[in-house]
């Protein structure tokens, strides 16, 4: 294998929303598959130190590594594909980079000296890219660069990737332009002009791509690769169409079909192999081919924005072709739930998640769901919020202590089952200073979770300030809903089951973060397991009574 570390350079042009992440993803892939030890990193333009502190509105969702980092969505993807873990150092923002230039600013390192974008902020960038290769665990570090080229933001580190390619030399760094070549109907037309400019826009900043690929709603035909290829100063091989997918799983293939990874080691000096992605590809089969469907409703406040909950959704394409299983979702907005419609919204669903979330707004429609699926027997999974409003929800209706709340909706709740950690009372900061990250987790035996993980102890990833309130438990366990997860080293509820109802799990953890195509999560492969009983059941039920 490869001595030294060679790195993949991903820009955007023309537009945004192209699917970088996508693409990097599906190469690292593809040469994950030939035996390259490959990572992503993303680095993101704004001044945000991280995500951690955007709304769902505003960036989609925030997706939380092993070791706590609260990143962008795109890592998700990255660790959904290559199943293998991203860290803090595989997401970078301006923010980020400018405080650890001013934080040395501080300590007087540059003492003497005026402080600049170049090269003291490309240096950084530079040094952040390079973290990640000189750990010695990757032959390859792909870095997805947010952003269009051309934005005024964008502009240090493409000069960051020009100083790289010049340092490390062409065959240890290379760049690959994404970009649209639209179809003008009325001329019927794909038109390349926009990639020439958009290429022109990159050479200015002294960068020559070394691959295009073209985002495309038709087929290029090879007249236009041609003069793509003549215009833009790349091979014609080099020039890839990625045309639009019914599922982002099949662009691995579709990049294969065009050579993407063939070009790519070529151009870095390294062996070409064919892929091995059987195990992908029957996973593509099963989630293509499925058997039957269930229908489940996702419950939340950001459901009208595709991306608020995208682990979610993909932990259930995941669960779906395990249980060879079509997951259909309907997505339902808490907000406008309450007991006149709840029948209406919920009775004809097979199973019912409360998703994570942060705020008042909608949770009182939450905890109204909660009780319908609860009465109802439809199998239920609680996120993090979502859990905590079952716990609410068990504790106003079932222990009758009707002023129940989380200090979170009401800081002065006389009942407060949900209340915040003593370490986070002082706390005044809101970035990175939630429950964050992985944390152990011991199950009892004879539980749904227990046999579900097969497992005594478990670890999963969290984010979140605010805690099962554990004076309350044993009231609760009295009347049926039992702690079923603790963390080992503060005793902190971590899961909650309802033993007298068929499925009924409520997880303070998120485990969405960690479901990947090869290991699709256990928790949501059981849970549209129980959705699919529950649907075959409810058939007798309706088969006995007519
Ligand atoms: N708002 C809740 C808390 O901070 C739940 C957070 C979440 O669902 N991720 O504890």
């Amino acid at each position: 294998m490869t001595q030294k570390t060679k790195y993949i350079f991903v820009t955007g042009g023309v537009t945004s929303s192209l699917g970088k992440g996508i693409i990097a993803a599906s190469l690292a892939k593809l040469l994950q598959a030939q035996g390259y030890r490959v990572t992503i990193q993303k680095l993101d333009p704004y001044i945000n130190v991280d995500p951690g502190t955007l709304n769902p509105y505003e960036h989609g969702e925030c997706y939380v590594t092993e070791d706590g980092a609260e990143t962008d969505l795109d890592l998700g993807h990255y660790e959904r594909f290559l199943n293998v873990p991203t860290s803090q150092a595989n997401n970078v923002t301006t923010g980020r980079i400018y405080q650890s230039v001013i934080q040395k600013e501080r300590r007087g390192e540059f003492l003497g000296k005026t402080v600049q974008v170049v090269p003291h902020i490309t240096n950084e960038i530079k040094r952040r890219v390079q973290l990640l290769g000189k750990s010695g665990d990757y032959d390859i570090v792909i870095t997805e660069i947010g952003g269009t080229v051309g934005d005024i933001e964008s502009l240090p580190y493409i000069e960051a990737v020009r100083q790289l390619r010049w340092d490390l030399g062409k065959d240890n760094a290379i760049v690959i332009h994404l970009t649209l070549v639209p179809f003008l109907s009325a001329a019927g037309e794909l038109k390349t002009k926009p990639t020439q400019h958009s290429i022109k826009t990159l050479m200015e900043s002294g960068v020559q791509a070394d691959i295009l690929v073209c985002r495309t709603e038709h087929n290029l035909p090879k007249e236009l690769r041609r003069k793509l290829a003549l215009f833009c100063n790349v091979r014609e091989e080099a020039v890839i169409q990625s045309i639009d997918a019914s599922t982002i799983y099949d662009v691995p293939n579709l990049m294969l079909e065009e050579g993407l990874d063939k070009v790519v080691l070529e151009q870095l000096n390294l062996k070409s192999d064919t892929p091995d992605i059987t195990r992908w590809n029957s996973f593509v089969h099963r989630h293509k081919n499925p058997k039957t469907e269930v229908t489940i409703g996702l419950i939340g406040k950001y459901v009208e924005l595709q991306d608020s909950y995208k682990s979610i959704l993909e932990s259930f394409i995941h669960a779906g072709a395990e249980n060879e299983v079509k997951v259909k979702i309907e997505s339902i907005h808490s907000e406008y739930l309450n007991q006149d419609n709840i029948k209406l919204k919920l009775s004809h669903l097979d199973g019912v998640l409360v998703a994570p979330g942060f705020g008042e707004r909608g949770i009182e429609g939450k905890i109204t769901a909660v009780k319908f699926v609860r009465e109802n027997n439809i199998p239920f999974l609680g996120i993090c919020l979502g859990m905590q409003m079952a716990v609410i929800e068990f504790a106003r209706n079932v222990l009758g202590i009707a002023d129940a709340n989380s200090t979170e909706m009401d800081s002065a709740s006389s009942n407060p089952v949900i209340d915040l950690m003593e370490e986070q009372k002082t706390i005044t900061d809101k970035g990175g200073t939630m429950r964050l990250g992985a944390w152990s987790c011991e199950l009892k035996k004879g539980s749904i979770v227990h046999d579900i993980y097969k497992n005594d102890t478990i670890k999963e990833r969290h984010r979140h300030r605010y805690e099962f309130n554990s004076n309350y438990k044993e009231q609760l366990e009295a009347a049926g809903m039992i702690a079923t997860g603790l963390n080992p080293d503060t005793g902190l509820v971590e899961i909650v089951e309802i033993p007298e109802h068929p499925w009924f799990v409520g997880v303070q953890y998120h485990p969405e973060y960690k479901s990947t195509v090869a290991n699709p999560h256990p928790l949501f492969v059981a849970f549209v397991k129980a959705a699919l009983n529950y649907k075959k059941n409810q058939k007798g039920v309706s088969m006995a009574q007519n």
